[in-house]
């Protein structure tokens, strides 16, 4: 199979087989596992020594083997390997959420005296990390509006070791030009590390623009049930032994259950054509919100309206699942619209096969102060829709039958000020 030093392409379909195929095949021969079809679920701590010599020949590293889950196991290894194909990438960690992905990863690459620069917007605990953890142990977190990547190329410095960012980013659907960014990191010396929770290697390969590491929460698309915590972390086979054995192992401890790794593998094999139905429905629903009354603004990548159209149609294969948009009535109108909702959930979390909705400033980002959201472009009205699967008349139906009760309140209250 070609990886990606061999081709320039950043299509998810370059190797020799499909994405789809890769997704429920990669890295399995049955042949070795007495003809099982599914993978065994290696559901053990510790694995024996054949002698107390080869114990110690895989503890030197100078043998191949897993001796204990903290440090591998089977089915994860499988997980990774598939990942990797995935992402275009050569390795891959499996671990135990989406944040333990990112503190694994930058307790690695970071020491005391080290900067790292991030863009505006991020996940809420990836930036209560940053603003409260990371800089208790003397690391300088920069923040950059990064839409334009002159303003990292005027910021970076020599202290500078990782540049971190979302794309589209949680909550405001902000878009990063990965080649771009990666570009000026790298003459830089800095890592480029890209949070893909949103886009899924399904719509975008960050590896192939030229970041080094990407990380993902494998809670939401990757498992894609909404019965797992998860994460991800994708590289190249020195990066990723370095964070396994550093940040991993030692320092996070943070390790996937073989059980959760062996649900990501069944929700893999279904990933593309989940993303596809999470798209399709998902820009029928964006169109129809923007054409809406009660609506302020609409932002989702698959629309002509959407400022970064250009760059999305560029860097993703498709638009994704997720739309965020502002009421007219700002918050007030938020709570009452979630509230008016029958078949769509008010919860956090996200590409799950239910459609989901939550208010970020009061929920996943109730981590920035009101200025911090302020600052960081996560406006108080903003609500968060993660489009799920089911039938899309059902959910156009229930969020148009909210919103058309939010315009009628509206028009009540015209008259009566009227
Ligand atoms: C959910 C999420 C995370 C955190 O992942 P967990 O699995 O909840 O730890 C990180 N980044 C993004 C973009 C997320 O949506």
């Amino acid at each position: 199979m070609k990886t990606s030093d061999q081709n320039n392409s950043h299509d998810n379909n370059s190797s020799e087989l499909g994405f789809a195929t890769r997704a429920i095949h990669n890295g399995y021969d049955s042949s070795t596992e007495q003809g099982a079809l599914v993978p065994p679920l290696y559901m053990t701590s510790t694995f024996t020594f054949e002698s107390a010599e080869q114990g110690a020949a895989l503890f030197a590293g100078e043998q191949e083997g897993h001796f204990y889950s903290r440090v591998s196991n089977p089915t994860l290894s499988l997980l990774e390997t598939r990942i990797a194909s995935l992402e275009c990438a050569e390795a891959a960690l499996a671990t135990a959420s989406g944040m333990g992905a990112i503190t694994s990863t930058l307790w690695t690459l970071l020491k005391q005296g080290d900067e790292i620069i991030v863009d505006k917007t991020l996940y809420g605990c990836t930036f209560s990390f940053m603003q409260h953890g990371l800089t208790k142990f003397g690391i300088t977190v920069t923040h950059v509006d990064m839409l334009d990547p002159e303003n990292l190329r005027s910021a970076i410095t020599d202290k500078t070791k990782v540049v971190y960012f979302e794309t589209p980013a949680n909550p405001n659907m902000r878009l990063v030009e990965i080649g771009a960014i990666a570009q000026i990191a790298k003459e830089n010396g800095a890592y480029t590390v890209v949070d893909n929770t949103y886009a899924t290697p399904y719509l975008t390969r960050p590896i192939t623009w030229g970041a080094d590491i990407v990380v993902h929460s494998a809670t939401k698309y990757l498992g894609g049930h909404g019965d797992l915590v998860a994460g991800m972390i994708v590289g190249s086979e020195e990066l990723m032994t370095k964070i396994r054995l550093e940040g991993l192992k030692d320092m996070t401890g943070a390790v996937m259950a073989p059980l959760t790794a062996f649900q990501i593998m069944r929700g893999l094999k279904t990933l593309e054509i989940r993303m596809d139905r999470h798209c399709q429905s998902a820009e029928i629903i964006a169109e129809k919100l923007q054409n809406h009354p009660a609506i302020e603004n609409v932002y989702y990548p698959g629309l002509k309206s959407f400022e970064q159209y250009a760059l999305a149609k560029r860097q993703m294969d498709k638009p994704g699942g997720m739309i965020a948009f502002e009421l007219k009535g700002g918050i007030a109108d938020g709570v009452r619209f979630m509230n008016e909702l029958k078949l769509v959930k008010r919860a956090v979390s996200l590409g799950d096969a239910d459609t989901l909705i939550q208010h970020p400033a009061s929920m996943t980002h109730s981590t920035y102060t009101p200025e911090e959201r302020t600052e960081h472009g996560i406006s108080d009205g903003l609500m968060r829709i993660s489009i799920g699967l089911e039938t899309p008349a059902d959910i156009i139906e229930d969020l148009i039958c909210a919103l058309d009760h939010i315009s009628s309140l509206q028009s009540t209250n015209e008259q009566n000020v009227a």
